[in-house]
């Protein structure tokens, strides 16, 4: 892996050929915009149905672009010509970057990060997609924790713009400004972070969702209104409880409970409401209601 000039000015080392490790709802998103941006696409799943149907949700997905005449046949040709499935490990040897997408777990990553040692060819750059993880404690696990960085991609990634790019204690300047590179390659904006509870976008996201539920607790306005406050007035594309709702009531319980934790803020205190709805089942959207009905 060589070195090259990045748009900042510092140095990002050259990629060609991306790991994606976890072939689910995240993996397979972030094989297909890496894939689209031109670079080769190892995706590895442990699991060799789940990673049929990554593939199968790629193609999905670029047949909706054709549809909709964002994309052209030759487009999708290319992008599905450029990812390889694979289910070992060794496969994925050449590459220059890793970015895990495995379940949210800590020791599931090291164990990863271990292995991915143990079989890289070269030097290489090993991201995480973690949405809360510490990525210092992880890269804990490395021989070369400067290499370690958190690429924090949006669902659905290939719609998504932003891509939070988070510097552990050791992460090298030029570890961050090869994810940054790639990161813009793939058409996202990237924010670099540092290594922080909710990096910034759950903290920021969080902390509007659980004010929202307070002001319905208090009776302050409906969920309509309080989400149409937002819709309009902030020009959020959606209100923060229908947002809670998509991503499910006992997530963002979870993901409360953990900031309040690690932040010692009483901001990220989960109301009452919160867990008297996630322990009445009232999950949103997957489970048909939530802070909305969702029939479907
Ligand atoms: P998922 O359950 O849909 O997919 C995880 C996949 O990893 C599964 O297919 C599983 O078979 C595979 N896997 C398990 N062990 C593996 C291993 N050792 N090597 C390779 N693959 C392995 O999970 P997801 O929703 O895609 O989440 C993945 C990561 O992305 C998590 O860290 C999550 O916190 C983060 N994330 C999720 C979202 C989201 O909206 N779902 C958003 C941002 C970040």
């Amino acid at each position: 892996m060589s070195t090259q000039e990045s748009n900042a000015g510092s140095r990002a080392r050259a990629v060609e050929t991306i790991a994606v490790l976890g072939a689910g709802t995240m993996g397979h998103g972030i094989a297909q915009v890496a894939a689209a941006a031109g670079y080769k696409v190892i995706l590895r799943d442990v699991d060799r149905e789940a990673l049929t149907r990554g593939i199968q949700a790629i193609e999905r997905n670029l047949q909706k672009g054709i549809e909709r005449a964002k994309l052209t046949e030759e487009d999708r040709d290319q992008t599905l010509q450029r990812i390889r499935g694979a289910v070992q490990l060794a496969e994925t040897a050449a590459a220059d970057l890793f970015i895990e997408a495995a379940p949210e777990a800590l020791d599931i990553k090291r164990d990863i990060l271990r292995q991915v040692e143990e079989v890289a060819r070269g030097p290489f750059v090993f991201a995480s997609n973690t949405s809360s993880l510490s990525i210092t404690e992880l890269a804990r696990a490395a021989r070369s924790p400067e290499t370690v960085v958190g690429m924090h991609f949006f669902n659905p990634v290939h719609i998504m713009r932003l891509v939070e790019i988070v510097r552990g204690q050791d992460t090298s300047e030029e570890t961050v400004q090869t994810a940054r590179e790639v990161g813009r390659k793939m058409k996202k904006e990237p924010i670099t972070v540092r290594d922080v509870p909710g990096f910034a976008s759950s903290r920021l996201g969080v902390a509007l969702g659980l004010e929202a539920m307070r002001m319905l607790e208090q009776g302050v306005a409906s969920a309509r209104d309080i989400d149409t406050a937002m819709e309009l007035g902030y020009n959020h594309p959606m209100g923060p409880l229908r947002l809670t709702d998509l991503v499910g009531l006992d997530v963002r319980l979870a993901i409360a409970e953990y900031l309040h934790a690690e932040l010692s803020s009483e901001t990220f205190r989960p109301p009452e409401i919160l867990r008297r709805m996630v322990g009445e089942g009232k999950l949103g959207k997957k489970a048909g209601e939530g802070f909305y009905k969702w029939d479907d």
